[in-house]
């Protein structure tokens, strides 16, 4: 996908991210490990959750795939350091509807952090499973820690 698909705004940030993929690389001792395939455009996570008491003190991760998947990764790992379990699950639900708004939603969820940059992902409705690997792979580790029932 061209870079010019995307708000010229929000380009850098998906770039920046895509090089310097934060949380990448697995930690050992984790709470769940998830792997996830996106088979559509053969994006690849493996997601390791730790937690520290009842925060979730950090993701670590490891994969390959297209910039989108890549950048969405590391602004996960960013963004969910030192959460609550709720809160994560949250950011995910929010994260979820911003990209099936389909561009509707002009007002991209503060509580994302830099993860907003990717509302523009809402107008390619296939690359959406790119941006959701990493986050899908949270919730599942999540709901494999600290399950919600
Ligand atoms: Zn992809």
């Amino acid at each position: 996908m061209a870079n010019s698909d995307f708000d010229s705004l929000y380009q850098d940030l998906l770039i920046e991210h895509s090089k310097q993929r934060h949380g990448f690389g697995l930690q050992p001792e984790p709470a769940a490990e998830v792997h996830s395939l996106n088979r559509s455009c053969g994006d690849e996570v493996t997601l390791r959750l730790h937690m520290d008491g009842e925060r979730v003190e950090a993701v670590s991760w490891e994969g390959q795939g297209c910039a989108i998947s890549q950048a969405s990764a590391s602004m996960l790992s960013d963004l969910v350091q030192g959460m609550p379990p709720e809160e994560c699950r949250d950011c995910i639900a929010a994260f979820r509807s911003m990209l099936q708004s389909r561009g509707k939603d002009q007002d991209a969820p503060e509580q994302l952090g830099d993860a907003v940059a990717l509302h523009g992902v809402s107008m390619y409705p296939p690359r959406i499973k790119c941006a959701m690997l990493a986050w899908v792979a949270l919730e599942d580790a999540l709901e494999q820690a600290v399950p919600t029932n």
